[in-house]
């Protein structure tokens, strides 16, 4: 690697001396920033991260702002900078670049076949070593990133009509849950009781589920999608709303495919009608949610809360202060400076938060006696809290660990309401069909292999 960096650059100042310090310049400062990144909170970056930069919000990425980040900055990052400024790079004549160059290419050949045995790991790990290559892993997979991007954002494909069956009033609230993981819920056998209150409620299920990625984006668009694909075809919310169904949204995150529905809220837009503590957290979504649903004309509603209460890293400020049930907590944001006690009795708080959410939307739909009412909440994706060295999430999936798939799938039905049929792991692709079981929609791409209602 090192011989092959002072090669390409040496390529490069050849060409021309000014670009090369230049680009230099740039690099030093992003590397020493990604560094920074893959030794406190070891990420890799990827195609995905690249993703995860590039749609990340101000408030999300200042949360990441720490004294070490600008220490990393100025000793990896300015310094170096100023020292390349400052220095001459001489001018080479053609037959001695010539000459270097041709010396280099052997020498790096002869490195690569001395090596061969190395051959076969070097193509296993091939994802992870691209992704800490620098500067190629954020040059080579911005590139890769856009130019996906610009394939994906063509017009979205629309799904067949559906019909709606019958006339009977029905209520789905699907609320996404971010970056939680499954074995920190009581439900799925945690030994702390970060469900006090899901507990003690009747007809509440859950089911073994992983997600299709680890990272927001792709999480979202699995939730919402008829099946695994990269085309992006018509989202549950639009398909649903373009088919006479009443669909509300609610989010305080990010991340999720173009949603086309006129009710659309972020937390900007549900803040005035917000009272109390929870409105700066995620108890703003549930503001006036009722009363929303009760101005409604339609027979069939679909709600979908869009939560970021379990977004790391500053865990400890995604929750009232009543709801620190575990102490002490961690309140760095560097996840490496706090104890793997301090830092998962942070994350389970906000467990314990979601129970608390997750247990108010039940109460609002039981009070509306005249609905049909489920509730289904499914994770994005599972979050590293410093096992195996790990911590937040975003690992290319065949390296992953399970802690960033392996994710809750938890049902409430209101009684009499429908009943589940006997299978005990599900996929976040179970949503879309499960939806649209529960209302009754009719339609051409309806799979019932992959709907949990009997
Ligand atoms: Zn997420």
């Amino acid at each position: 690697m090192l011989v092959l960096n002072a090669f390409v650059f040496y390529l490069i100042c050849f060409l021309s001396r000014v670009i090369a310090k230049l680009l230099m310049v740039i690099f030093f400062i992003i590397n020493s920033i990604s560094v920074y990144f893959i030794l406190i909170y070891g990420v890799i970056i990827d195609e995905g991260m690249i993703g995860n930069v590039f749609n990340t919000n101000y408030q999300e990425s200042s949360s990441f702002f720490s004294l070490s980040m600008v220490i990393f900055l100025i000793i990896l990052g300015i310094i170096p900078s100023i020292y390349l400024m400052k220095v001459k790079i001489e001018k080479v004549p053609l037959k001695k670049f010539l000459t270097t160059s041709f010396v280099t290419l052997l020498f790096i050949l002869a490195l690569a076949f001395a090596n061969a045995s190395n051959w076969l790991w070097i193509d296993k790990n091939s994802k992870t070593l691209g992704g800490l290559a620098m500067p190629w892993s954020y040059a080579v997979n911005t590139s890769l990133y856009h130019i996906h991007n610009y394939q994906k954002n063509k017009k979205e494909i629309l799904l067949p009509d559906l019909t709606i069956a019958d006339k009977n009033k029905s209520i789905m609230v699907l609320v996404i849950g971010e970056s939680a993981r499954s074995q920190n819920f009581s439900l799925y056998g945690y030994e702390k009781n970060t469900n006090p209150l899901l507990s003690k409620i009747n007809n509440v299920y859950h089911y073994n589920a992983t997600s299709s990625a680890t990272y927001t984006t792709a999480g979202v668009k699995s939730i919402l999608d008829h099946k695994s694909t990269d085309d992006l075809y018509e989202i549950l919310p639009n398909y649903l709303y373009r088919n006479n169904v009443e669909v509300i949204w609610r989010t305080t995150n990010w991340g999720e495919p173009p949603v086309h529905v006129k009710n659309f809220s972020n937390r900007e837009a549900l803040m005035p009608n917000c009272i109390g503590e929870g409105c700066e957290y995620d108890g703003v979504l549930l503001a006036g949610l009722k009363e929303q649903i009760l101005a409604s004309q339609k027979d069939k509603i679909f709600i979908v809360l869009h939560t970021s209460t379990s977004h790391g890293p500053s865990y400890s400020k995604k929750y009232p202060t009543q709801f620190e049930t575990f102490k002490p907590v961690c309140n760095s944001v560097e996840l490496g400076y706090c104890s793997q006690a301090e830092l998962v009795n942070a994350y389970d708080n906000t467990v314990v938060y979601t129970d608390y959410l997750l247990s108010k939307v039940i109460e609002d739909l039981k009070q509306l006696k005249q609905y049909n009412s489920a509730m289904i909440f499914v994770s994005d994706h599972g979050e590293s809290l410093g096992e195996k060295n790990l911590y937040m999430h975003g690992l290319p999936m065949s390296i992953a660990p399970k802690e960033q798939y392996e994710i809750p799938f938890i049902v409430w039905l209101s009684d009499s309401s429908k009943q589940l049929k006997p299978i005990t792991q599900v996929s976040q692709y179970h949503v879309f069909h499960s939806v649209l079981n529960f209302l009754n929609l009719k339609s051409p791409v309806y799979n019932e292999e992959v709907n949990i209602f009997k």
